[in-house]
């Protein structure tokens, strides 16, 4: 049996529970025993619509200096995991993925803090992408590999 946690007294306003249980005994064919299925059902449609919008939170940038950042990776265990991006004169380089165009790195981009390290760096005359247009770098051919590479999607 699934254990439940007991909230009483979550006040309704008369009228509007009186509305419901009128819909619920009008429509059995909708399958609610009570006010409390209905109430359940209502506030679980809302909140998966809520988790959705708000899931992008995957990951969050802990802190950055020159040298690189840690993201907080929250799909990953042990949640959240600390994941190690580090900046380097010719690519930003992602100890975990060991890659140099993965989800950590696309994110590290969109942060101001490191847009700024990061154009800081370019100045400097690193080859790195330009935060303000990443699109243009990760669709860039790789040129250390063949036409035969496949594409790098979304
Ligand atoms: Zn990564």
């Amino acid at each position: 049996m699934k254990k439940m946690v007991e909230y009483k007294n979550i006040p309704l306003k008369k009228e509007f529970a009186e509305r419901i249980q009128r819909l619920i005994e009008q429509n059995p064919d909708l399958g609610f025993r009570s006010l409390t299925q209905f109430i359940e059902d209502a506030a679980r449609r809302r909140l998966e619509e809520l988790e959705k919008e708000y899931a992008y939170k995957l990951y969050e940038h802990f802190n950055a200096n020159e040298d690189g950042v840690i993201i907080k990776d929250w799909t990953l265990e042990p949640k959240p995991r600390y994941i190690q991006v580090y900046f380097r004169p010719d690519k930003i380089w992602c100890e975990y993925c060991l890659s140099d165009r993965c989800n950590h790195i696309r994110y590290a981009l969109t942060v101001p803090k490191i847009k700024e390290i990061i154009k800081k760096h370019i100045k400097e005359g690193w080859k790195l992408p330009d935060p303000d247009n990443p699109e243009e770098w990760w669709g860039c051919p790789d040129l250390n590999r063949g036409p035969e590479s496949p594409s790098l999607g979304a």
